[in-house]
């Protein structure tokens, strides 16, 4: 089998909004999945942590709908974007300054419960305490 045949395999996952109206999928596997509960993410998601999957922009096969951007400043003066869809709010993906070319998407969007799940949960200290975690997953403060 060669290099080429093997890419044409990889998955595609397709992360979508609420409505449906805003849409990316994107080829292979992610560089990084993971988990924050800092109270940014919790406003952000609206729930107890946010659960992330980071994706080269190379990745992007499909790329469909409209969004708006809302921009926060994050640690150390960085800024970080939230893409949503603007017909119904969901936060489908994040891009950062300190992450160029990479999108951050909201694994919920992919509608997948076997998705692999975080390697990490950063802000652990901001976690709430009712939810334990897996032992393999990272706790960092
Ligand atoms: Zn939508
Ligand atoms: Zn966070």
């Amino acid at each position: 089998m060669t290099g080429d045949r093997a890419s044409d395999q990889a998955a595609i996952r397709t992360a979508s909004c609420s409505c449906g109206g805003l849409r990316l999928s994107f080829r292979g596997e992610p560089l990084r999945v993971y988990a924050c509960a800092c109270l940014e993410c919790q406003r952000a998601t609206g729930t107890a942590f946010a659960y992330r999957a980071r994706f080269h922009a190379e990745a992007v096969v499909e790329d469909v709908g409209e969004r708006r951007r809302f921009r926060r400043m994050a640690d150390k003066g960085h800024w970080m974007d939230q893409i949503f869809c603007p017909t119904c709010g969901t936060l489908i993906y994040m891009e950062a300054e300190v992450m160029p070319g990479a999108l951050v998407v909201s694994v919920g969007c992919f509608s997948d419960p076997d998705f692999a799940p975080p390697a990490a949960l950063f802000w652990a200290r901001r976690k709430h305490g009712w939810y334990e975690l897996d032992g393999a997953i990272d706790q960092k403060d």
